[in-house]
């Protein structure tokens, strides 16, 4: 049922900080039940499951930062139109409690509020980071689904509201889920081998760095300019300084950006290095290019783990 109309108003009164002007394309295109999930990750999450039976989309305009996300008015009333809203939850989607806050409550589309349903850490403050403020004391590192352990639990919630969605389809759904779920335990598998075998075990993030579970999950260390993705602002020569010092010391052969980074940190360091610059994609987001081609979030990791292999030996 589309209920954009009844919630507009609701919206209008959000007007302001919360609500930007900028329109883009969000009205719905087909009669199909409506996905809509706020990163890429869940985006192709729930394409991956859902696949044909539903129209899915993703708020975030592709080749934009999330950490820099604001909510349009046409965004307010895809949310609200949505049959399923998949969300993470985390400090830069907080938008999402006073947008529900402003709908009735039966004007509120189910959703899932991916956070709550898996493991998290707190932010960390390791030696080196650049950070602009003191963190919040016990501040939750939002990117859950960079490890696979939270990716499954991610893959697993999503399946389940889907089969609210469509009882019918129970069957389908369950095949699609095991045979995803199947993939990405044999990556993981992979991961595992090869960070086992390799010859270092430190990442080196001239960058934001939104990888702390990836980290944890396979027993990786790290230095990294900035940590999470808490501050967008140029690194300083002490964080540069400090990147370059640990390069040399480990003979670390190359060091990370994230996806859509301007990649100045990275230069600064392999220009006083000579180390090579990597991208270590954190499903965040795409560029326009990549969502037009159909790239999937399992293209990535793929991606990433041959990355790994570069930087690990
Ligand atoms: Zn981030």
């Amino acid at each position: 049922m589309r209920k954009a109309l009844s919630v507009l108003l609701a919206a209008l009164l959000l007007a302001g900080s919360l609500v930007s002007c900028t329109e883009t394309d969000a009205e719905p295109s087909s009669d199909k039940p409506l996905v809509v999930a706020t990163n890429f990750v869940l985006y192709d999450t729930a394409r991956v499951l859902a696949g044909d039976l539903a129209e899915v989309r993703m708020l975030l305009p592709p080749g934009t930062d999330a950490h820099e996300y604001e909510l349009t008015l046409a965004d307010t009333a895809l949310v609200a139109d949505a049959d399923l809203f998949l969300y993470i939850g985390g400090e830069s989607e907080d938008w999402v409690d006073d947008l529900f806050a402003s709908m009735r409550e039966e004007d509120r589309p189910d959703s899932c509020r991916l956070i709550d349903t898996s493991l998290h850490y707190a932010e960390e403050k390791t030696e080196g980071l650049q950070t602009e403020e003191e963190p919040e004391e016990d501040a939750i590192d939002e990117h859950i689904w960079t490890s696979f352990h939270n990716l499954l639990g991610i893959v697993q919630q999503t399946a389940l509201h889907l089969r609210y969605l469509f009882p019918k389809e129970k069957d389908i759904l369950t095949d699609r889920r095991i045979a995803y779920e199947e993939e990405l335990l044999a990556l993981s598998d992979a991961y595992r081998q090869t960070i086992d075998g390799a010859k270092r075990k430190t990442l080196v993030f001239a960058d934001r760095f939104p990888f702390l579970y990836l980290a944890k999950e396979f027993g990786l260390d790290y230095y990294a300019a900035f940590s999470g993705c808490s501050s967008n602002v140029e690194a300083s020569l002490a964080t540069i300084h400090f990147l370059v010092s640990k390069v040399e010391e480990e003979g670390i052969p190359a060091v990370f950006v994230m996806e859509l980074s301007d990649g100045k940190c990275a230069e600064a360091v392999a220009r006083e290095t000579g180390c090579a610059v990597l991208t270590l994609y954190s499903g965040h987001n795409v560029t326009p290019e990549e969502f037009e081609s159909g790239i999937t979030y399992l293209d990535l990791l793929r991606q990433n783990l041959e990355t790994l292999k570069i930087a690990l030996n």
